[in-house]
């Protein structure tokens, strides 16, 4: 006998759907954008929507077809959020390009997308004037401007005005039906090793990514929330907030390129933040400038710090000084990018709070939709006690399965058990299910056959009251292969000696783990996405002698 089929709608679950839901029951509700141009603009829900179906009429003008690719430059702001949904929702695909890679790196990956279209950022016009020539693919360049911002002559030839475009529509455009697997958008990884690779999202992976993520065990999104993505546009999509907050219709505010203490800190205040996400960096700057000034939040109340290990002395400062719960959160571009977040399970309010902040540190259990586990190298499932160090391993529908344009699969097997995609992150996971990352497999430290965790070393050196950053990289050494080296950024003003720093260590780690040496830095190299670029440190010092041979 055939099985009985459910008997519901059949609805597509599309990216259109979600700004149709915020323009009908969140339609007066804010987007607030800090623009290029330096003022604020606001505008509602329903504003944005029907700006997104102009630029959807443009697209089509401009002769884009289902399936092409158009490429973005672009700090956060509405001009950006438009082009997300008018590209998506109209069969095209978002191609979000990171603006602070190197030119060379924008053109292969613009070029290995091969966008037709690209918008790009006031701020942006000389990095696009310079590379246009090398981007044969593109066929229209537009600047995300107004007509009175158009610079009066450029390279690029036929520089289109995106305000123009949107406006000389009519809006008379219905959002089309289609397969919900059809490809939303495209990120490429940052390549640490080897050229960039693309991860392509489909609707119903970022639809359901947008669902879980906004779960009260994950970001907890509502409708009464008030949304500053720090993180970029241009980063995993900002973690998907611009899809989660239709979901859920927020107020969303974007600060645009104005990412400096003090301009973030009175878009906090003026709009009355309720909610954030961004990389740990992007906090040491915020709470600098506030510390200096005396400063206090009066609405902001929670934050996703992920993309590299918050160090937990940040979370204290967060949590004590300035009355902000951070979520520590873990994922990847591969996994759109929502893989774990820190929150407790009824059981643990009964622990002590020094136990709870233990749990709070590490980056937490999975969100429904995402499977995880540790393998050892011979692809054997590790048991859950919080102590068995193995490679990470997840799988779920908003985790890829290939990467764009390539051949070979990613994934591994697990005996009995359908692919799995390798995260290239070690960690451990507990009876509960929390997952705690020690390192990035390259990142890691190997000291005489034993590993050391380059990620504990940086939060003890972090809670030291003289240290701004700090990193700990791998120093060859002739008996013991690698030791660890620590990389320092002093606070302005702090004096503290790599003997002092070293004693600090001294009963908060294993002995044998307390690194060699330190070395001070006025500045420690940051990627793309704001992460510490251990790759260049190693780079740096891979002659360092370190004091023990
Ligand atoms: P890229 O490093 O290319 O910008 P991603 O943003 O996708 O790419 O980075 C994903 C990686 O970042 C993860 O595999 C992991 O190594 C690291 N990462 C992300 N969040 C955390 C976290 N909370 N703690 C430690 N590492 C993290």
């Amino acid at each position: 006998m055939p099985a009985l089929m459910g008997q519901m709608m059949q609805m597509p679950l599309l990216i259109s759907s979600l700004i149709t839901h915020a323009a009908r029951h969140a339609a007066d509700t804010e987007i607030v954008s800090k623009r290029n141009e330096g003022d604020l603009h606001r505008y509602t829900w329903k504003d944005a929507e029907l700006r997104s179906r102009k630029l959807a009429q443009a697209l089509a003008r401009l002769g884009c077809e289902a399936g092409d690719r158009v490429g973005t430059l672009a700090w956060n702001g509405y001009r950006h959020l438009e082009i997300y949904y008018g590209s998506s929702g109209s069969e095209l695909v978002c191609h979000t390009i990171n603006p602070r890679l190197f030119p060379e790196q924008i053109v292969w990956i613009a070029n290995d997308a091969a966008d037709k279209v690209l918008f790009f950022d006031l701020s942006f016009l000389p990095l696009v004037e310079k590379i246009a020539a090398q981007l044969p693919t593109v066929r229209h360049f537009v600047l995300m401007t107004d007509r009175a911002h158009m610079p009066a002559a450029s390279v690029i030839p036929d520089l289109l005005c995106f305000d123009e475009l949107v406006e000389a529509e009519d809006g008379h455009y219905q959002w089309p039906e289609f397969d919900e697997n059809t490809a939303s958008s495209i990120c490429y990884t940052s390549g640490t090793t080897g050229h960039p690779k693309g991860a392509v999202y489909s609707h119903r992976s970022t639809l359901l990514h947008a669902f879980g993520s906004a779960l009260p065990d994950a970001m907890d999104c509502s409708a009464k929330d008030v949304i500053l993505p720090v993180v970029p546009m241009f980063h995993v999509n900002a973690w998907g907030l611009p899809y989660s907050g239709a979901l859920v219709g927020a107020k969303l505010v974007f600060p645009g390129p104005h990412l400096d203490g003090k301009s973030l800190y009175e878009l906090f205040e003026g709009e009355q933040v309720s909610f954030s996400a961004g990389v740990p960096t992007v906090w040491l700057g915020l709470l600098t400038y506030m510390k200096a000034n005396g400063l206090k939040f009066s609405s902001f109340k929670r934050t996703v710090i992920g993309g590299s290990a918050c160090p937990p002395a940040m979370m204290k400062t967060l949590q004590e000084d300035f009355g902000v719960e951070v979520i520590h959160a873990w994922g990847m571009t591969e996994m759109s990018p929502l893989g774990t977040l820190a929150k407790l399970k009824a059981k643990h309010l009964k622990l002590s709070a020094a136990e709870q902040t233990q749990l709070l540190q590490k980056q937490g259990k999975v969100i429904y939709g995402v499977d995880m586990t540790v393998i050892d190298d011979d692809g054997k499932e590790l048991p859950w006690d919080a102590q068995s160090s193995g490679n990470l391993v997840v799988r779920g529908p908003w985790v890829i399965e290939r990467y764009f344009q390539r051949d070979e699969s990613p994934l591994v097997e697990i005996p009995g058990k359908r692919g799995w995609f390798p995260t290239g992150d070690v960690a451990t996971i507990d009876a509960d299910g929390f997952m705690q990352i020690t390192d990035r497999s390259k990142d890691v430290i190997k000291s005489g056959g034993e590993w050391i965790s380059s990620i504990d070393l940086e939060n003890i050196a972090m809670a030291h009251p003289a240290v701004h950053e700090a990193a700990a990289i791998a120093a060859r050494h002739p008996k013991w292969d690698e030791r660890p080296l620590l990389v320092v950024v002093k606070k302005p003003d702090a004096q503290v000696t790599s003997e002092e720093l070293l004693a600090f260590f001294e009963g908060r780690i294993a002995k044998w783990q307390i690194p060699d040496d330190v070395v001070f830095v006025t500045e420690i190299p940051h990627t793309a996405t704001g992460k510490i670029q251990k790759l260049k440190l190693r780079e740096q010092f891979k002659d360092h002698r370190l004091a023990t041979l």
